[in-house]
């Protein structure tokens, strides 16, 4: 079975089976430094035999009926949350977020499940009599064929579940290549789909790195592929996969601005920023990287956030109390810690500082402490800026405040990303404003972490997602079904 093998396997064609890729790649726990497990990064042998089975599966399973199929997908959400203690402790240690974090992904992840449930009404066509004289029009939902989804690291239970419950419920059979750094999450929930009673091919666990990816964007055999990672292989996933005639859909990275009116509730606000900021070490597609206090609001947010900054707790996420965990390599903290240091040789000054900091039994962790930076400046050219331009994925919160709500929607939709933007305020009209000009996907009022619910979509805009349909909520239907219209006509009749 996957976790106990030494070296986790993919499951293909409704069996465990060993890559035989001769490059293995060792999976760890950010917090620990101990080497949890390792991972076959597969070979094109091993996507396209991963094909081939879903491929075979395909026509089965598509004559299964709707209703029989989201039973299985029923049973998959039981699993999910008999066995969801030991999936978040997965998670953390993998991953590095909190046990609470890790629970609320999960259970973000099986609304998912929930919402893919309602397949047979989400599927449902749609027809007209006499649409000329005697003749009848029907459009027909039909499965995609065999699809593939393409997952980041740092929501390795929720992301895998943005896709499969759909693309599974909607008739299609299914190849997930999760992150190589986070592979055991993903073998875990296969061993739960085993426990369904699915049938073989249905879904496929291929783990691997950009030799499965490219080798999932070239198959033949694979008709759509979902993405969700950094901008950069986003738009290069999306570019092969579409050149090749898949359907794709690529989620991309972010640049998060928060906005604080001087009209907003602090308390609150600063609770929800620094949890926006902070939360999953600043790990999250929806973190607050720039926070923008308009007029007055500046000097009250800037200590407060600072205080709630300086004082959050952390360290090992499986540890009561902790508020934060590690990020996720020691070459992504080295690579924040620059972005802080050239900040600071240019213009920036840092109001808390995050670098070089212990966490006290966990020495070998990736910790990074939240930081508070003032003072980068938004037209900056060089390196120095970049920290105001680039994705920082990482626990650090750039203020930059703003005259006017007028300035700090400029400043907001300088980002060429466009995943999340949020405003803190009182005024409804100020909300109704930022929320019709800011060029974001994803829009929070008095809200940091605009996460949609699973029934709408993950609307990223600009650099932040590369495709026409989104692959969540009802819109999957699009995304994972071919629209079939008949036009009928009876001889003699009507
Ligand atoms: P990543 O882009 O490094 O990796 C994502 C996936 O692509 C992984 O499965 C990885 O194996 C594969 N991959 C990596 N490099 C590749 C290459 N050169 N060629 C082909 N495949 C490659 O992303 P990550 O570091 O795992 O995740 C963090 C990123 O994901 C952040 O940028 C974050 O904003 C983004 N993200 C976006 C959303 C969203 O909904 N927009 C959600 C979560 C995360």
């Amino acid at each position: 079975m996957g976790l106990s093998t030494e070296i986790l396997a993919n499951y293909i064609g409704g069996a465990w089976r060993r890559s035989d890729s001769s490059e293995v790649l060792e999976v760890t726990n950010p917090a620990t430094a101990e080497v949890l497990a390792r991972v076959a990064a597969s070979t094109a042998r091993d996507v396209d035999e991963a094909a081939r089975c879903a491929g075979e599966a395909a026509p089965e399973w598509r004559r299964v009926p709707v209703t029989e199929r989201v039973q299985y997908l029923f049973k998959l959400k039981q699993l999910i949350e008999k066995n969801s203690e030991d999936l978040a402790r997965t998670v953390t240690n993998e991953c590095g977020k909190t046990y609470a974090e890790s629970l609320g992904e999960l259970r973000r992840g099986v609304e998912n499940i929930e919402v893919a449930c309602g397949a047979p009404s989400l599927m449902q066509g749609y027809n007209n009599e006499d649409v000329a004289r005697g003749i009848d029009e029907h459009l027909f939902r039909q499965p995609v064929g065999v699809v593939a989804a393409i997952t980041p690291f740092n929501f390795p239970g929720m992301i895998p579940l943005w896709f499969l419950p759909y693309a599974v419920a909607l008739g299609n059979c299914f190849i997930l290549k999760p992150s190589e750094k986070v592979p055991m999450t993903s073998t875990r929930l296969f061993e739960l789909l085993a426990q369904t009673g699915l049938p073989k091919g249905v879904v496929q666990l291929v783990h691997g790195a950009k030799t499965a990816v490219d080798a999932v964007l070239d198959d033949p055999a694979i008709q759509a592929v979902s993405f969700v990672g950094s901008t950069l292989v986003a738009r290069y996933v999306y570019q092969r996969a579409t050149a090749n005639g898949k359907r794709a859909q690529c989620q991309g990275g972010a640049k998060n601005a928060i906005v604080v009116m001087p009209d907003a509730d602090l308390d609150s606000t600063i609770q929800v920023a620094a949890e926006s900021a902070f939360g999953c070490a600043g790990q999250r597609c929806l973190a607050a990287s720039v926070a923008i206090p308009v007029g007055a609001a500046a000097r009250p947010f800037t200590e407060a956030i600072t205080e709630a900054a300086a004082t959050r707790r952390v360290g090992y996420g499986l540890e009561d109390g902790v508020q934060m965990g590690p990020v996720i390599t020691p070459e992504i903290k080295t690579r924040i810690e620059s972005l802080i240091d050239a900040a600071c040789r240019d213009s920036a000054r840092v109001l808390v500082d995050g670098r070089g900091k212990r966490v006290n039994g966990y020495e070998q962790g990736n910790f990074l402490h939240p930081t508070v930076l003032e003072n980068a400046r938004p037209d900056g050219e060089g390196i120095g800026a970049e920290i105001l331009r680039t994705e920082v994925f990482g626990p650090v919160l750039s203020l930059l405040p703003a005259r006017d709500l007028d300035e700090a929607i400029a400043l907001a939709n300088r980002a060429s990303y466009g995943n999340m933007a949020c405003l803190f305020t009182s005024s409804g009209a100020a909300a109704r404003e930022f929320r019709y000009r800011v060029a974001a996907g994803n829009i929070g009022i008095n809200v940091g972490v605009a996460a949609p619910m699973a029934f709408y979509p993950f609307s990223g805009w600009k650099d932040s997602f590369f495709g026409d349909l989104h692959g969540q909520g009802r819109h999957a239907v699009e995304f994972y079904t071919e629209a079939k219209v008949v036009v009928e006509r009876w001889p003699g009749r009507g």
